[in-house]
């Protein structure tokens, strides 16, 4: 008889995993606490994590709380809002005598809270959910997550700060709805819309200002007090914070008072309101903008989530609310809500939270093979699912009955690289000239990863379509190899796609070139007229091989120009490529 073991070791536990706002201004991580989200303290004993670095004497580099606190006494050897410059990954910021990349001022940040957390919950932990903003395109994003790796952290996922916004408001248990997401902070300002169909957020708009945020509302008042105080300041830095923190004030008490080095001034709510009132109204601008993108109104708005500090500001909620006529959430703190809905992600990821499907993204690009054995993508990578995308396309032969749908996979712009998924036939389309066909070709990929995809003839209504896993098969390692290799490749691509577009844009044209030779205004047009023809046709023969696409346009364009008369004599536009679409 054997034994049996049972194992009550680590593997039955889930890992820990936090949810992390890695913000211009403030950072701050959550975890799942029994009762909800709820926010890491500080080693401080705070909340915040101000996102500052500074470089100390002995070489060494802190952040956060230490770091500000020397923004005062060592401004030449401290850093802040490095966020703003994760598009620009590999440039060094000048920190003290040596430089900092953005990634790495990022990773810095990244481990003062992993160092809180790892003290709050007496263990090590290394992985987390991090927010980045909805706009980041994908070089942000992998900078951010360059970040994390640096820091000993494994990023999981990234997750839109206004989609944690919403999901710590547990606004995902609606069953649809439309969301305005006003996210005001430190530096910047960003408008979102998300629409939550089946408890998946889709974000249908981003607008916002880059740079606009509680930071003007600091430099506005600083001027003032400057002028106030002739044009002389001792510590500038010192006048800053002091103002800050009357500003803060006056978000929930009447007046306040600025005193630094012996200058004191009071300001009412009602002066500091006028004073930032253009600030505030510059909101305004980017919020109409992102209604009409996403082709609503304010009325289409079921809730509005405020996010960032500066959105405490009564005049800043007055205005909102005015503007999409609805009560805003304002139940959490403005600045811990991305945290709180980062840690929600993070339940969703372990498996501490359930009832809540997976917010996700395509890690690589679908699309379908187009003639001259080139990729045609419809769902470029890193969309969120489900994702939809419709496309028409032609045929490239005068009555051509079937068409074949080559789905593929990948960021390459040649077939052969691309991974292949699956091929279907749509049979017995009309069989009409070349170009006259319109093929609808759909992409839909669920909730769950599924793709279908379904090719229509609009012209029959005939439809055919398949349906696939994406991901099948595919280890982590392979996806970033394939993304890898396109990058590296990408210059020979796309000039590769270029000279195998021009050869299909080629064909085309002798093929009509051919045909129109049938037709009598052929046997009737001037030998001068053929000679030119012919001459142009074999010019673009030999052009044909050659791998420049420009070459193959000249003579193409030439082509084109010594058939006119044939062309206009035919009364048919064929020739002259009026038919346009690209060829499956
Ligand atoms: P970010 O997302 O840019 O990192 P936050 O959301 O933390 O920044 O917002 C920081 C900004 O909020 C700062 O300009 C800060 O002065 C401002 N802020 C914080 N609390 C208040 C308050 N009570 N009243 C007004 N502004 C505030
Ligand atoms: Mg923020």
């Amino acid at each position: 008889m054997g034994t049996f073991q049972i194992d009550f070791g680590d593997s039955a536990k889930p890992d820990r995993i936090i949810g992390i706002d890695l913000g211009t201004t403030n950072s701050l991580a959550a975890f799942m606490d029994l009762t909800g989200p709820a926010i890491i303290p500080t080693a401080e004993g705070g909340r915040i994590v101000p996102s500052i670095v500074s470089l100390l004497e002995n070489g060494s580099i802190v952040a956060g709380e230490p770091a500000r606190a020397r923004l005062t006494t060592h401004p030449g050897t401290t850093l802040y809002s490095t966020k703003r410059f994760m598009d620009q990954a590999a440039t060094g910021l000048p920190l003290g005598g040596r430089t900092i990349t953005p990634p790495e001022a990022g990773a810095h940040i990244l481990l003062a809270l992993k160092n809180n957390a790892e003290a709050f919950f007496g263990e090590e932990v290394t992985k987390a959910v991090v927010t980045v903003p909805a706009y980041f395109n994908d070089a942000q994003r992998q900078a951010t997550k360059d970040a994390g790796r640096i820091a000993g952290l494994d990023i999981l996922r990234l997750v839109n700060e206004p989609t944690a916004a919403a999901l710590a408001y547990g606004l995902d248990k609606r069953k649809q709805g439309t969301i305005a997401v006003y996210d005001f902070g430190g530096g910047t300002f960003d408008i979102s819309i998300l629409k939550l169909q089946d408890g998946i957020f889709e974000v249908l708009a981003t607008n916002g200002d880059t740079h606009l945020g509680g930071d003007d509302i600091d430099q506005l008042l600083v001027a003032i007090a400057l002028e106030d105080m002739g044009g002389h300041c001792e510590n500038p830095e010192r006048l800053r914070q002091a103002i800050i923190a009357a500003k803060e004030q006056l978000s929930f008490q009447l007046t306040a008072t600025i005193e630094v080095d012996g200058y004191q001034r009071a300001i009412d709510r009602e002066q500091f309101n006028h004073l930032i009132n253009p600030i505030v109204e510059r909101t305004v601008g980017p919020c109409v903008q992102c209604l009409k993108d996403a082709k609503l109104t304010a009325q289409d708005i079921d809730e509005v989530v405020l996010v960032g500090g500066s959105t405490r500001i009564p005049l800043v909620r007055g205005t909102v609310e005015h503007l999409f006529r609805a009560k805003p959430h304002t139940e959490l703190n403005p600045d811990e809500v991305v945290a709180l809905g980062a840690a929600v992600q993070a339940g969703i990821l372990s498996g501490e939270v359930k009832d809540t499907l997976l917010l996700d993204v395509t890690p690589l690009s679908l699309g379908i093979e187009t003639m001259g054995g080139v990729v045609s993508k419809l769902i470029h990578r890193n969309s969120t699912i489900p994702a939809s995308e419709t496309e028409q396309f032609t045929t490239a032969v005068d009555g051509q009955k079937n068409v074949l749908i080559h789905v593929l996979q990948g960021e390459r712009e040649i077939v052969k690289d691309c991974r292949s998924l699956a091929r279907f036939e749509l049979k017995d389309i009309d069989p009409v000239s070349a170009g006259l066909a319109r093929i609808e070709v759909k992409f839909l990929i669920d909730a769950n990863g599924i793709l279908n995809v379904s090719a229509k003839d609009l012209r029959t209504g005939k439809e055919q379509s398949v349906e696939v896993k994406p991901s099948y098969g595919l280890t982590d390692e392979q996806v970033e190899a394939m993304i890898l290799s396109s990058l590296v490749n990408a210059e020979a691509d796309i000039r590769e796609r270029q000279v195998r577009e021009a050869r299909v844009e080629a064909d085309r044209i002798i093929a009509a070139l051919e045909s129109a030779k049938l037709n009598e205004a052929w046997a009737n047009l001037p030998a001068d007229d053929k000679q030119a023809i012919h001459l142009a046709h074999n010019e673009l023969l030999l052009a044909y091989h050659s791998d420049d696409h420009r070459l193959i346009h000249t003579y193409m364009e030439k082509l084109d120009k010594a058939s006119l008369t044939l062309a206009e004599n035919m009364m048919n536009t064929a020739v002259r490529g009026a038919l346009k679409g690209t060829k499956i």
